[in-house]
């Protein structure tokens, strides 16, 4: 019998999510392009809780979301007690290998967007979860937060996604408050990701990334594209 292979949920465009936030600063609102933004945030997430459940040694059926036994051996067929679903384990985290999906630092707040933004009805409520996931961080009260929700529900390296957060749109007609740049750049500044500077998505002068994530590798490869 064959099993339908894991597929992950992609990244969003920036684009989009720009888009939405200088509508909403104008006071039009797009119900339609917020939920476009909203229903493919909420795939991405679901797609990072499974794979941190999976990273934390607890991985899911694919199919009706029930654990399924783990193991670290290889060659090791996983079949799910629920609904027979069949997966070799080492097959299962190759899926996800290198596509951004580990969310173990922000797993409250992914579950907090997971369980309420499918109870959003109104255009606001469905701005003010977006909001919420967008300014959100891994290791959002520890003293040296990590990096940066955003850097894995969209496209871009870490410099890039750094400068589009500082750069979103607000105005009168904002639905959502401004004070949420404020509040995460005092975390970004406290964060592993402090020597980007975030107003212009590059390294600060003389500094260096603090780790070794995709962002550093976008860089290097962009940077290897211009022929610096
Ligand atoms: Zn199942």
């Amino acid at each position: 019998m064959n099993y339908r292979k894991p597929t992950w949920a992609k990244k969003v465009p920036p684009e989009k999510i720009r888009r939405l936030y200088e509508q909403d600063a104008k006071g039009i609102y797009d119900e339609e392009l917020a939920d476009d933004v909203g229903i493919s945030l909420y795939a991405r997430v679901d797609s990072m809780i499974m794979v941190t459940s999976s990273n934390l040694g607890h991985p899911l059926c694919i199919e009706c979301r029930t654990e399924i036994p783990n193991s670290w051996q290889k060659g090791f067929i996983s079949v799910c007690p629920n609904c027979g679903w069949t997966t070799d384990i080492f097959e299962y985290r190759a899926t996800y290998k290198g596509q951004t999906l580990n969310g173990v630092g922000a797993l409250p707040d992914l579950k907090e967007f997971a369980a309420k933004y499918p109870t959003a009805k109104t255009y606001a409520e469905k701005m003010r979860m977006i909001d919420f996931l967008i300014h959100s961080f891994h290791g959002s009260l520890s003293e040296m937060p990590s990096r940066p929700t955003a850097t894995n529900v969209i496209e871009g390296s870490a410099g890039d996604v750094a400068k589009f957060i500082f750069d979103l749109a607000y105005g009168e007609g904002s639905t959502v408050a401004s004070e949420e740049l404020d509040k995460w750049l005092e975390k970004f500044n406290r964060s592993i990701s402090k020597n980007i500077d975030p107003s212009t998505g590059r390294l600060k002068e003389g500094k260096e990334y603090l780790y070794d994530g995709i962002g550093k590798n976008a860089d290097k490869k962009r940077n290897k594209n211009e022929g610096e």
